[in-house]
């Protein structure tokens, strides 16, 4: 139970990646900070999160880069093929891990998240709380939750997710934008000699209006995921989840249904995906959003979470430099932080269309297009999102 006259400078609601880094980087400046956390327990089953150059940057200065480097597998190997397995592209990871000094990890996401969550002081994340709504008033901010509790901070953030109550209490609605197709998830053990653990990585196969990916996820594990188009609501209630994904690439590389095939139905997650608009405000009062509550965004960039830690490490750095002036601290945080995050859901939502195409004259000329592609484009096209560092 909470001591309700108890003040907490920084109260964070969420403890995705972007509420327990905001709370690591805010403890790091020597804050009282508290997060807290709808589930009971702190899981999410059966996905893997791409951790790209300027994440691993991200947590370094959280100080856990080398925890994730061990959890996790470097992705020395991402191909995109076409759905019979000619290779299409070979991404250069080798030259962009010596430009950035480090490859991307692919990583199991409960293992990110108890990396970050180990890295808090003890009794930092309260679960099984669910905020509800909050008052600010010229004290403090009243935060209340729908079990009764209420909870006193002197500022507070919404690092809420994609659905942020917070959000919504503090900026009212917007409508989510749902992207067209879904995603299945899945986690399995799988071995294939052509996609040597040793080597980490794995590929992707486009199709029209579908998308396939595979890499190992370290301990001897493999993540996928397929992204179908399909109208909202129809694959959501698939019973089979496997049988379902089964049928959509049975026609595909060998790999591609060997891996579904030797996945367990409960390590199946699908999802519909959606993001929102970017907005020009995030913040109201003492209180603020970050990471998907912010700016929700597709993940065909993967880079919703390194986008979230960018957050929590600039916020800290704007509250560290303009301790007495939170407004001024949050107006510059919005400054530096909506130009980038804008461009990367616009980025998102650019590159879900082109891999996402269904025209079959417009992915063969898409191919061809990918197909001769230099190595130096392919490395400048994401220098501004992988060569950033806060
Ligand atoms: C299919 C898919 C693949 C992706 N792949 C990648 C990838 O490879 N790389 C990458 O960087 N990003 C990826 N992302 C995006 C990434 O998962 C998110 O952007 C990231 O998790 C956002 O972190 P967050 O902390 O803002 O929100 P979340 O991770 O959603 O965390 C929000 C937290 O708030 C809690 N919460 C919600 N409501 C309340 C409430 N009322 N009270 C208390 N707690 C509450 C939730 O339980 C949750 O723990 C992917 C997303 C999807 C859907």
């Amino acid at each position: 139970m909470i001591n309700t006259k108890d003040n907490t400078d920084t109260a964070i609601i969420g403890a995705g990646i972007g509420g327990l880094s905001a709370a690591i980087a805010l403890q790091q400046l020597g804050q009282k900070v508290r997060v807290f956390e709808r589930a009971s327990e702190l899981k999410e089953m059966g996905a893997g999160i791409v951790l790209s150059a300027n994440a691993i940057k991200a947590l370094e200065k959280l100080g856990v880069a080398d925890q994730v480097r061990e959890g996790g597998s470097p992705v020395k190997k991402a191909e995109i093929r076409t759905p019979d397995g000619q290779l299409l592209v070979n991404m250069p990871v080798l030259k962009q891990a010596e430009r950035y000094g480090t490859y991307s990890y692919l990583i199991y996401r409960p293992d990110l998240q108890r990396i970050l969550y180990e890295k808090l002081a003890p009794d930092t994340v309260i679960l099984g709380k669910k905020f509800s709504r909050l008052e600010q008033h010229q004290e403090n901010i009243t935060s209340m939750f729908d079990d009764g509790e209420i909870v006193y901070s002197k500022f507070l953030i919404g690092a809420d997710g994609v659905h942020s109550r917070v959000r919504r209490n503090i900026l009212g609605d917007s409508p989510l934008r749902y992207s067209g197709f879904t995603a299945f998830r899945g986690i399995s053990r799988f071995e294939d000699d052509r996609f040597p653990v040793e080597l980490g990585g794995g590929f992707e196969a486009w199709g029209n209006g579908k998308r396939f990916g595979f890499s190992h996820l370290g301990k001897g594990r493999v993540f996928w995921f397929a992204a179908i188009n399909t109208p909202q609501g129809k694959l959501l209630a698939a019973q089979n989840k496997k049988q379902v994904a089964l049928e959509h690439f049975k026609s595909w590389w060998g790999p591609i249904t060997n891996v579904i095939d030797s996945t367990d139905e409960e390590d199946i997650l699908v999802h519909e995906i959606y993001d929102r608009k970017p907005i020009k405000k995030w913040h109201k009062g003492r209180v603020t959003l970050l990471g998907d509550a912010a700016h929700p965004m597709l993940p065909n960039l993967g880079q919703g979470g390194a986008q979230a830690m960018e957050d929590a490490l600039m916020l800290t750095r704007y509250l560290k430099r303009f301790p007495q002036d939170v407004e001024q601290a949050l107006n510059k945080y919005e400054q530096k932080r909506i130009p980038r995050v804008t461009k990367i859901v616009n980025g998102s939502r650019m590159m879900a269309r082109m891999m996402q195409l269904e025209n079959p004259m417009a992915v063969k000329a898409r191919n061809q297009l990918l197909r001769k592609l230099p190595d130096e484009v392919k490395i400048k096209r994401l220098d501004w999102i992988l060569g950033y560092e806060v």
